[in-house]
């Protein structure tokens, strides 16, 4: 199949990107670079420090006013593809598509200008830093501004865990409130052949991971999604010492606030009886993330409706939501919309590693696909009631 020049327009842009990441606050190049592209297009960019660009396209009078969400971070992975457009900036990469997103916003952009004439309201261009580090770019965008005046907003995301060609939405909730703890217990270390001497912080921290686990299997409603995970456990420096702290970190991952509330609170109440009772002293850290990225179900409708125009409607999937967790959350507090993802796997291409991995890529041949979707969703959202 031909490719027509918005589509080599698009994979053109995502190579480019792709050969140049950045890592998150620091993208000055990939701003610059769609800054020049905005203002070949003749738009006017504007730039919000730590936050992005953003711009705005114009059709009719009258109609709403549409905000279309593409960051632009990379992740500081080293690339392990083989392809001929892989990372010149060495331990940092595009491993999570965010290179594709800016390459569709672009592509949503060209196109949206062509056919100015033939939709009524207003099209805004958020180009979004640093999903991938808490406290993210939106927050920034946001106080500036860039949602002022703004009736819906959408987000797409590539997965390359369903196939291109497709997409999977969400009516509700899409993706998870995800926090972050930490933990020291602070005990009296000592000679390990004279335990009755010493307070054993490694053993009350291994007491407090196992017990931690009756909090999602023991406390919390079993219709209401929870995980409560330890990610690091550092404890000790030597086998025949007896470690003197403890130290933990872990992710709480939730979709209410009253389970986020519930799990914070019994995490510090098992820990605090378990030092009490093992005469240790403790410091618990609990830094809320991400909130959960909650969609509004008449906008996903719209989402769902344009996609199975272009992809047909077996190719529209509604999977349960990730428990992964998006800065996107943040403007879905402020309006209505959606966020979804674009199906970017090709299992006989072979593209088939996961997010965040560094094998990760995408199949070009989605991306126009994206750019359709995201802008007619638009267009059918300017003109709703
Ligand atoms: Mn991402």
């Amino acid at each position: 199949m031909a490719m027509d020049s918005l589509e080599e327009y698009v994979i053109s842009m995502r190579r480019y990107f792709h050969e140049n990441p950045e890592l998150s606050f620091q993208e000055s190049n990939t701003i610059k670079t769609i800054k020049s592209e905005l203002e070949k297009m003749g738009l006017e960019a504007h730039e919000v420090k730590d936050g992005g660009v953003y711009a705005d396209i114009h059709g009719q009078e009258g109609g709403k006013s549409v905000a279309l969400r593409a960051d632009m971070d990379g992740l500081p992975i080293m690339e392990g593809t083989e392809l001929p457009f892989k990372s010149k900036n060495h331990g940092v990469m595009h491993a999570c598509g965010h290179d594709a997103h800016v390459a569709m916003l672009l592509g949503v952009a060209k196109k949206a200008i062509g056919m100015k004439s033939s939709f009524m309201g207003k099209i805004r261009l958020l180009f979004q830093v640093a999903e991938e580090r808490p406290p993210g770019g939106a927050v920034n965008l946001i106080k500036a501004g860039a949602l002022k005046g703004i009736d819906y907003i959408l987000g797409q995301h590539v997965i390359s865990s369903f196939e291109a060609g497709s997409v999977a939405t969400y009516a509700r909730e899409a993706m998870a409130n995800a926090d972050e703890f930490r933990v020291k217990i602070m005990g009296r270390g000592g000679h390990g052949s004279a335990p009755h001497e010493t307070v054993d912080a490694l053993v009350v921290a291994a007491e407090f991971v196992t017990t931690a686990q009756t909090i999602v299997s023991r406390m919390i409603d079993p219709f209401l999604p929870s995980v409560v995970t330890f990610g690091t456990f550092n404890s000790g420096f030597r086998y025949n010492v007896i470690a003197p702290t403890a130290e933990l970190t872990g992710t709480v991952r939730t979709f209410h606030r009253d389970v986020q509330d519930k799990i914070r609170k019994e995490l510090e109440n098992l820990l605090k009886h378990l030092c009490q009772a093992y005469g240790v002293e403790y410091q618990y850290e609990y830094s809320e993330g991400y909130p959960t990225v909650l969609n509004t179900p008449e906008i996903t409708a719209v989402v769902d409706e344009v996609a199975s125009e272009h992809l047909g409607k077996k190719n529209v999937h509604h999977p349960n939501p990730s428990m992964g967790g998006e800065d996107f959350a943040y403007y879905l507090r402020e309006v209505p919309g959606s966020f979804y993802f674009l199906g970017v796997g090709n299992e006989k291409k072979g593209i088939t590693s996961p997010q965040h991995s560094p094998t990760y890529t995408v199949d070009e041949a989605a991306l126009s696909k994206g750019v359709d979707i995201l802008l007619d969703s638009a267009i059918r959202l300017l003109s709703m009631k």
